[in-house]
Formats: C-alpha cells, sequence, structure tokens
C-alpha cells in the first residue's frame, strides 16, 4: 500500500491491490468507496475498537488516542461512532450531527483500521453508550471482545451514567490520560469500584496532545488558525462550509 488516491476535500484514499482479501471496500457518504481492513481474529478473538464522542469537531487528540488503543491492544477495527443527541451536552448547542458525521468519516477515510458509523446520528432521542455497546455486541456475537476508547474526562462522567454495570459486562475500557485532566480524579474513581470493574479498565498513555473541540471552536469563532490541530480535510470542510463561525 503505497501509492494513494486523492478523495473529498483532499483526503488521502490508499490504494490497494483490488483482489488482496485482507480489505473490503465500504461505502462513504462521500460516494466513493474506501478500502478496510477485514476483522481478524487476535488469538482466536476478535477485538473491536468503539471511539464514542460529540466529534464537534473531531481533531487529532481523538486519532492519536485511538491509533494508540488500537495499536497497543490489537483492535481493528476501531469504529467511531459520532453521538447524535449527547446527554451530558443537553446545555450548548451541538452541530448538525450529519455535519459531525462527514467531518468524522474525512478523518477516518486514510486510516484502513478506522471506520466511522453512522449508528447514533440515526438514532432519535438522547445517545447513551449501553445502547451503542449492546447494538454491536449484538451486530459482531458473543466471540467479539468490545473495547470502548475514552479519554480520562469521559470515563469518568460514563461511570456516573445509568446502567454503567450492565456497560461493563458489555466491553472493556481502554481510558487515556489527557493534559489538563487530573490523573488522581481518574485513579480514585477506578478505586471506588470493585476489582471485577477494575479489571476491565485499562489506562494508557498517549502522546500528550493538549487538544479540545472546545478550543477549536473557539478559534475558529475568532478567526484564528487550526491548521495542525485538525486534518486537512476536516479543515477544507469546516471552510467550505462555514462551520464554527
Ligand atoms: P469538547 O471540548 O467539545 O468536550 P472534546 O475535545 O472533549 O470536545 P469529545 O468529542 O467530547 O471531544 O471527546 C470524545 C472522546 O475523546 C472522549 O472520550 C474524550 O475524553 C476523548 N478525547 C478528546 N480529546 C482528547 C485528547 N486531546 N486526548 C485524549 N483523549 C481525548
Ligand atoms: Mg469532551
Amino acid at each position: 500500500m503505497f501509492t494513494s488516491n486523492t478523495g473529498p476535500y483532499g483526503a488521502v484514499i490508499p490504494k490497494i491491490d483490488e483482489k488482496d482479501f485482507n480489505y473490503y471496500w465500504q461505502d462513504s457518504s462521500f460516494g466513493i468507496k474506501v478500502p478496510k481492513k477485514k476483522i481478524k481474529p487476535h488469538g482466536g478473538r476478535l477485538k473491536i475498537g468503539i471511539m464514542g464522542g460529540t466529534f464537534d469537531p473531531i481533531h487529532y487528540g481523538h486519532l492519536v488516542t485511538a491509533e494508540s488503543a488500537a495499536e497497543q491492544f490489537e483492535l481493528s477495527p476501531v469504529i467511531f461512532v459520532p453521538s447524535g443527541r449527547p446527554p451530558h451536552k443537553r446545555e450548548h448547542l451541538v452541530t448538525d450531527p450529519i455535519e459531525r458525521l462527514r467531518l468524522t468519516e474525512l478523518a477516518t477515510l486514510s486510516n484502513p483500521r478506522f471506520s466511522t458509523s453512522s449508528l447514533e446520528v440515526e438514532r432519535t432521542g438522547y445517545s447513551y453508550a449501553i445502547d451503542t455497546v449492546q447494538w454491536f455486541h449484538h451486530h459482531y456475537g458473543p466471540t467479539v471482545d468490545l473495547y470502548f476508547i475514552t479519554g480520562a474526562d469521559a470515563i469518568v462522567e460514563i461511570m456516573s451514567w445509568h446502567k454503567v454495570e450492565r456497560l461493563i459486562q458489555y466491553c472493556q475500557f481502554i481510558a487515556v490520560y489527557r493534559p489538563g485532566y487530573a490523573r488522581e480524579q481518574l485513579h480514585n474513581t477506578i478505586s471506588q469500584w470493585s476489582e471485577e470493574f477494575s479489571r476491565r479498565i485499562h489506562l494508557i498513555e498517549v502522546p500528550a496532545l493538549a487538544i479540545s473541540s472546545t478550543d477549536i471552536r473557539n478559534r475558529l469563532k475568532k478567526g484564528r488558525s487550526i491548521k495542525y490541530l485538525v486534518p486537512e480535510p476536516v479543515e477544507h470542510y469546516i471552510k467550505e462550509h462555514l462551520l464554527y463561525r
């Protein structure tokens, strides 16, 4: 996989041998097909990552987190699931789910082990992690291990949500330290749970990226640069569609 095609908004689409059975072709909302790595068992088990978020907009913090988790836990694929109506962000206006979905697709097109799901965007009502994880559990079946990837701030939040005991039966968690969020708070939260719970939560380090969607939205409002904080196709799409003005 040494060559590539230029896709929408300058996104790089890896060029692969049509007959390479390690890949399949997936439709994107931009009307093109993109190569995706087939799910392969690791030691007999399939391991799939779920990266949930508002992605308003998606940035390199999300991408490096997902890639690190994928590498360390041999996850393939990692599925990005932009939320429809996030229950914890009722107060402030969230960008149209379709726009966030398309931005997430643009950011993940070039990585054959990343894919984007419209599952939550298409669902009416609030988005809860338990519904999403249960959906994937039923879709892939019991032989698949699901790993829910979150930042340190988000896992503390998720654990305060309803049905967390059920959630942890369906998936394990990979929580990454995030610049600006105290490690102690994360450790304190985890130490409150039973040993059985804690064993299903894995803490990992990723290259520190103090990037947040909030900061990116603020920069755009002020007309400041977001270069090198988000992938270029995401930047181009935001500019062309006049988002976050
Ligand atoms: P906002 O500022 O709007 O809350 P955000 O940057 O926190 O946006 P979210 O969509 O809320 O992005 O986050 C989705 C997931 O990605 C969460 O689990 C969050 O903790 C994680 N995450 C976001 N940014 C980073 C980062 N820079 N490093 C590690 N994890 C991150
Ligand atoms: Mg956040």
